[in-house]
């Protein structure tokens, strides 16, 4: 779906010019379009049709509550990597049968909320982590399910900040351990073997290394059924790509889907996915407002009000956005520029070495933001949060007020005199 749509010389999303959603929440704000979003995870459904799946959307690329609730009334569950994120799908609505809880360090008490709010699965990343759930569930006197996280060293030739799934990287048990740790979990009292869980990288533009990964945990599901340990479900995380630049090729929804389902043979096998980024990437768009022109003799910087702690993608993973000036000014005037914000780091950039027409309070659009964007957002340089804004049809909901400066050091308090 496209989100930016012109009409009649107006720029909008879906029935909402972009225009009219700056004057009434100001800018920099985070653009959203609900179908754009309900798009993403029908997508997700269609291609699954009636194979056993559960798609479970991973919070962390967007964690605004209507996201969240929007996602859980379509059928979604939730892979989340933190209390903080427990508490936010729950208070979203969500089903804790419906949630699965990643990450490499898990807290006691972060497992303690999981245990007590019994949610479906923890994804296990390393046998110290096995103990700890096995021991707090017996605490609790309940019995944990789990999946062992197995790296199933397999390139995703991504950026190195967001591969995850080769030897050297922190996730995960090396696979030639898994098996082992299964027998141990096997034994001890705490825990359930429910499934085996993956998660190699994001923003994967090929459909190669997943089905690589997932014939790397089949093949262990089978080995595991052999000793006698049967498991329910193949959880292969997260990583489709989406589309940034124009030539971005990733496999489509269908094509991941179908990579996964035709390699499942006569295995009776419920396959979990944990999208985050294909669910909430190109449903999304940074609005941004032209401060300043500034040319110096090397170089001409267009300064914008959105700045690294608003999104931080560009300065983190040299990640390239689509900028596009909201007007209609001559493309004779378009020149080389760099849009900058006004953070006080040199690596504070939104889009370098492009080409566009602007001039002093002109509109911007920074394309492709849906996805970690404002969940990567900071306060630094004291600098509050962007507003989010979901629009529906012709309606423009406000779904987070922009942030206060007041509330930005509300917490803090002085040394005595
Ligand atoms: C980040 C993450 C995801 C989501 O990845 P996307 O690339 O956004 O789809 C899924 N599962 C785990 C364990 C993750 O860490």
């Amino acid at each position: 779906m496209t989100l930016l749509i012109e009409r009649r010389g107006e720029f909008a999303v879906e029935s909402v010019s972009l225009d009219a959603i700056a004057q009434r929440f100001g800018t920099p704000c985070y653009v959203y379009s609900k179908a754009a979003l309900v798009d993403a995870y029908s997508r997700y459904r269609r291609a699954f049709a009636d194979h056993e799946h559960r798609i479970l959307y991973a919070v962390k690329a967007n964690s605004n509550l209507a996201i969240l609730k929007l996602f859980n009334n379509l059928g979604s569950g939730f892979d989340i990597v933190s209390g903080g994120e427990l508490a936010r799908v729950l208070a979203a609505g969500a089903d804790p049968s419906r949630i699965v809880f990643s990450g490499v360090g898990k807290s006691q008490s972060e497992i303690v909320q999981a245990l007590a709010a019994r949610i479906a699965c923890f994804n296990v990343e390393s046998e110290p982590e096995l103990e700890r759930v096995s021991r707090l569930a017996t605490d609790c006197g309940v019995r944990a399910n789990v999946s062992l996280r197995v790296n199933p060293d397999v390139d995703a030739r991504t950026h190195p900040y967001i591969s995850t799934g080769l030897r050297q990287d922190k996730f995960g048990i090396p696979h030639e351990q898994a098996l082992a740790l299964y027998r141990k979990a096997n034994q001890l009292p705490g825990v359930r073997i429910a499934g085996i869980d993956c998660h190699i990288g994001s923003q994967l533009t090929t459909a190669a290394p997943f089905a690589a990964a997932f014939e790397r945990v089949i093949a262990l599901a089978d080995a595991l059924r052999s000793e006698g340990i049967a498991i329910e479900h193949i959880d292969v995380g997260g990583g489709l790509g989406i589309r940034y630049r124009p030539e971005d090729e990733p496999p489509s929804i269908e094509q991941y889907v179908h990579a996964l389902t035709s390699r499942l043979g006569e295995r009776r096998l419920s396959i979990m996915v944990e999208p985050g980024r294909s669910m909430v990437g190109n449903a999304g768009l940074l609005l941004t407002r032209v401060e300043y022109l500034k040319a110096t003799p090397e170089r001409s910087f267009v300064v914008v009000d959105a700045a690294m702690n608003d999104l931080i993608r560009p300065a983190l993973y040299d990640a390239w956005h689509e900028i596009r000036a909201l007007n209609h000014r001559s493309p004779e005037a378009a020149r080389l520029c760099q849009v900058v914000g006004p953070v006080c780091e040199s690596g504070d950039f939104i889009g370098r070495d492009r080409t566009l027409a602007l001039e002093a309070d002109d509109l911007i659009a920074v394309l492709s933001a849906g996805a970690y964007g404002m969940s990567m957002s900071s306060n630094y340089n004291s600098r509050p949060r962007a507003a989010e804004v979901i629009v529906d049809g012709d309606r423009a909901h406000l779904v987070r007020a922009r942030e206060t400066i007041a509330e930005l050091y509300a917490r803090e308090s002085f040394l005595p005199e």
